[in-house]
């Protein structure tokens, strides 16, 4: 299938020829043509699949095809969870949108909120915004959503996550009955469910961009049992062993600064994100690691969750996380579109729980990288227990050209490997 065959306006086809984009990806092969005939949709899929196209393309051509009566009103309204996302979402829209006339802006909380009342006060067609400045300009008569015509609600369950239920229902009250309202969550447990009932028409379509594994196919994963103590060792190592650039997880604001911290000492490049940092110091964080000036970019899931970073070549899992479903959202980050990317996840003694249920998930053993140099701490917490697949060759040098030297014998810095192998019963 090519876009061509979707009846997309030759600015839109421009557009995306300018992108480099050939072919739809399955949630845009699929939504785009319910979307132009202005259904509802319920979306089930993660971030990486070409989701906001699939979205944001049906939505400016149905608004050119319907001229409002009131030029440079709010016609399409996009509410995210973060303004990560927020800002990406409204990126894109630009971009596709570049040969019309439709104006796009964002707005989020976190920092002044004067330019975005300018932008608002000047027109705007396409709004992206986080729901608590949304609702805060709002209620300062700044946001008319009287002409709105295409709601979206996009990754509606880390919406929930983040405690934005409340702000959600409120918008729902403010917006015109009469609208084409498109729903997209990664998860669809009950709740969500329930949410997507009243936002949505009974006759809604859906698509379900199916992942029969959930980790993407083209992320290789890997996991190392490693003490706590010695996780910092650990990342150095690997750091010296990888090429490009390494989004780092953690679970916690301090964890992340922490390893920043470590990282720095070494002097290796690195920034933090998480809700304590500044608009502006994410966004410079974000940038630096776009721009491959900060090799290594450190991420709680919440700053991270959405955050398109092309070209990505490897996730690390310094930390695991207690949700297994956020597993695949990290590794996710990496290996999206058409690039590949590797995963790495440190285990500790007390996360072994997590790996256990991030398999039962994904329905696949992470392969084990058996021996490193830092085995020793692991060993003295537990033995590998049976029945663990060991990471092939391949899988223990994930996407370096130099592959790194694993073997317990000597590490690139030269340190002689600590201790024993864990005892293993095999
Ligand atoms: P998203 O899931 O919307 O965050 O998109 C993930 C990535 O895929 C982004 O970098 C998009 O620019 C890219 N992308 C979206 N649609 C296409 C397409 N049809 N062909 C190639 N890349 C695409």
């Amino acid at each position: 299938m090519t876009f061509d065959s979707l009846g997309l306006k030759p600015q839109i086809l421009s557009a995306l020829k300018e992108q480099g984009y050939t072919q739809p990806t399955p949630i845009q092969a699929q939504s785009i043509p319910v979307l132009l005939e202005g259904y509802d949709l319920l979306g089930t899929a993660q971030t990486g699949t070409g989701k906001t196209a699939a979205f944001t393309i049906p939505i400016i051509q149905n608004i050119l095809d319907a001229p409002s009566e009131r030029r440079r009103s709010i016609k399409a309204l996009v509410v995210t969870p973060t303004r990560e996302l927020a800002l990406q979402v409204a990126e894109n829209a630009k971009r596709y949108s570049s040969g019309t006339s439709l104006r796009t802006a964002v707005i989020f909380g976190g920092v002044g909120a004067n330019p975005q009342i300018d932008q608002l006060k000047r027109g705007v067609d396409i709004l992206v915004a986080t729901p608590g400045r949304l609702l805060d300009l709002q209620s300062q008569g700044f946001i008319d959503l009287r002409s709105l015509t295409h709601f979206v609600l996009d990754e509606a369950d880390q919406m929930l996550d983040m405690g934005f239920i409340h702000d959600i229902k409120k918008l729902l009250r403010l917006l015109p009955s009469k609208r084409q309202s498109l729903f997209f969550s990664a998860t669809m447990p009950k709740t969500i469910m329930e949410l997507s009932g009243q936002i949505l028409k009974p006759n809604y379509k859906q698509v379900r961009i199916a992942v029969e594994k959930p980790t993407a196919e083209r992320v290789s994963q890997c996991v190392y049992y490693v003490s706590k103590g010695e996780k910092p060792s650990l990342l150095i190592h690997l750091l010296e062993e990888l090429e490009g650039s390494v989004l780092v997880f953690g679970r916690t604001k301090h964890g992340c600064d922490k390893v920043v911290r470590i990282l720095e000492k070494k002097g290796v490049s690195a920034a933090a994100i998480h809700g304590n940092k500044s608009q502006n110091a994410r966004q410079k964080a974000l940038k630096g690691f776009k721009e491959g000036n900060v090799r290594v970019l450190v991420a709680t899931d919440i700053a991270a969750r959405g955050i398109d970073i092309s070209g990505l070549e490897h996730v690390v899992n310094y930390e695991l996380p207690n949700i297994s479903e956020t597993y695949v959202h990290r590794i996710g980050r990496t290996g999206r579109a058409e690039a590949s990317g590797s995963s790495i996840s440190f285990c500790a003694a007390d996360e072994r729980g997590y790996l256990k249920d991030i398999e039962k998930l994904i329905k696949a053993q992470v392969p084990l990288i058996e021996e490193h140099p830092f085995t020793e701490g692991a060993a003295e917490e537990w033995s590998v227990p049976e029945n663990r697949i060991p990471a092939k060759q391949g899988q223990r040098a994930p996407r370096t050209s130099r592959g790194p030297k694993h073997g317990g014998g000597n590490s690139r810095s030269g340190a002689p490997a600590r201790g024993k192998r864990p005892s293993r019963r095999r």
